[in-house]
């Protein structure tokens, strides 16, 4: 008969599992790890997995003989259809309390899905984002846990002691709530990421074509940049991205097509956002950037026949503008976040994300003060901190667009960041004007200034 040994099961023996169950190993639990395909788990214990605890199974009855209970076992596969079929494969072998954790990058209502599926035959789902790519997984994740707050008491222990550390030591794990709010918060950590590489890029790109700097001098940009507020790991890795030099010596990244894939999750944010209406526009731009980027042939096209400004026609003071777009990054982030009002316990949320995990950066120190400082605080805008930052960054900010829109150099994300910001302090915005178009055509009704609640439907076109 088989003995319960292991703390912890794992399936899925790509990237993302072998290491996270590697990490999990160095922190004293042991590991059962199984695969679809049962000849990656030899592999994996004879290779990567040699002289370490882990074990393995050959089937999953063996695999769920070896756990502890309440067993744990957390699915690291391919989202979508792979995840269902293997709660059904498990299903019959598990008892009431026992815990199932997706740690893949599902979408939120498939978790919450799921979360009532197995909440109806009494076992503990739980859906958890998992941030900071393979490396992470093997050294420090952000992770974000949610489902059926029952499990937590047992999952704690572990998922704090293998997620990454933030500067003060606090893991990068907490409980962020129930049914599928684990993966709603990795979506929304995905979008912000969308956001920031997107304001990253842009920013690159004045600097190549506008100020045709080298990519040596903007890693050394870059590298400075990683020094003061946009102190960040996608800071960071852009410096050493613009450094790398391919094996004939020339920069590596300017030898790659200009077509960005992606995957989902920028894309499921913004719907999100469309859905709840929420003007999230910064990761709208940032995912419709990735789309334009994508038709390269059909812009090759209509490079050769569309009329503009050239490129690298900057004519000020270079120096000046380096410094300008530092603010205008700094500020278009604060927007990034500032647009979001997901109803979450948000501070927490941004201390989780301080190591680990794609989009840490020093900055989201200060948004957690901010809501420790207010917790019903209703926009980031409204901060003491954040209302300064956007000011002083202002002026830095409208230039960068305005030598951006002179030199004909697209930068959807930092525009909208700037739009947001200027619609988001005006009082009157010309929605009154649109009113009465819906009225006109549709008799959609409106209201008058200072009568909310009281609609009025006006006959625009008798007598004439
Ligand atoms: P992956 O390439 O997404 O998935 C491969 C794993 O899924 C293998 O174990 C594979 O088993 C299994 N699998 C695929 N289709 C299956 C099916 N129909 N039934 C059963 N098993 C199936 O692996 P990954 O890159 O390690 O990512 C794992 C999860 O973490 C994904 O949801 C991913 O989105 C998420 N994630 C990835 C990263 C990253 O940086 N890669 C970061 C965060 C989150 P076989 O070996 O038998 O094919």
């Amino acid at each position: 008969m088989t003995t319960a040994v292991a703390d912890f099961g794992l399936i899925g023996l790509a990237v993302m599992g072998q290491n996270l169950i590697l990490n999990i190993n160095d922190h004293g639990f042991k590991v059962c790890a199984y695969n679809r395909t049962v000849a990656k788990v030899d592999n994996f214990l004879a290779n990567e997995a040699k002289g370490t605890e882990i074990v393995g199974a050959h089937s999953i009855e063996e695999f769920v003989a070896k756990l502890k209970r309440p067993r744990k076992i957390m699915l690291l596969v391919k989202a979508g259809s792979a995840v269902d079929a293997f709660i059904e494969t498990l299903l019959p072998h598990l008892e009431e309390g026992d815990i199932v954790i997706d740690g893949g990058n599902s979408h939120y209502p498939d978790t919450q899905r799921r979360y009532e599926y197995l909440t109806s035959k009494k076992i503990l789902f739980v859906g958890c984002g998992v941030s900071g790519g393979e490396e992470g997984a093997r050294y420090g994740p952000s992770l974000m846990p949610g489902g059926n707050p029952e499990a937590w008491p047992h999952l704690k222990p572990i998922f704090q002691a293998i997620a990454a550390k933030a500067p003060d030591g606090a893991p990068c794990c907490d409980w962020v709530g129930e049914g599928g709010a684990g993966h709603f918060v990795k979506m929304v950590h995905n979008g912000i990421e969308y956001g920031d590489m997107q304001l990253i890029t842009e920013v690159y790109q004045l600097l190549r074509d506008g100020l045709g700097l080298s990519d040596d001098e903007q890693g050394d940009i870059f590298e400075k940049w990683n020094k003061g507020v946009l102190d960040s790991f996608l800071i960071e890795i852009t410096t050493d991205i613009l450094r790398f030099k391919d094996t004939d010596g020339q920069p590596l990244v300017e030898k790659i097509r200009d077509a960005a894939g992606q995957k989902g999750t920028g894309k499921w944010t913004a719907i999100s956002a469309l859905d709840y209406g929420m003007p999230v526009t910064l990761i709208g731009e940032a995912v419709f950037a990735r789309c334009l980027s994508a038709i390269k042939d059909e812009r090759v096209r209509a490079s050769k026949i569309l009329a503009g400004p050239a490129h690298g026609a900057f004519t000020g003071d270079k120096a000046q503008l380096i410094k300008d777009l530092e603010q205008a990054m700094y500020a278009s982030k604060i927007i990034a976040s500032a647009q979001y009002k997901w109803n979450l316990n948000y501070g927490s949320i941004a201390l989780m994300w301080r190591g680990g995990c794609i989009i840490r950066s020093a900055f989201l120190g200060d948004i957690k003060h901010a809501f420790d400082t207010n917790a019903n605080l209703e926009n980031l805008l409204f901060d003491p901190f954040f209302q300064e930052a956007t000011a002083a960054a202002q002026s830095g900010w409208r230039n960068t667009i305005a030598s951006a829109v002179v030199m004909g150099i697209p930068v959807p994300a930092l525009g909208t960041a700037l739009s947001f910001y200027d619609g988001y302090r005006t009082a009157r915005l010309p929605a009154n004007l649109l009113q009465a178009q819906r009225d006109y055509f549709g008799a959609h009704t409106y209201e008058l200034d200072g009568q909310p609640g009281k609609w009025i439907h006006t006959n625009w076109t008798w007598p004439r």
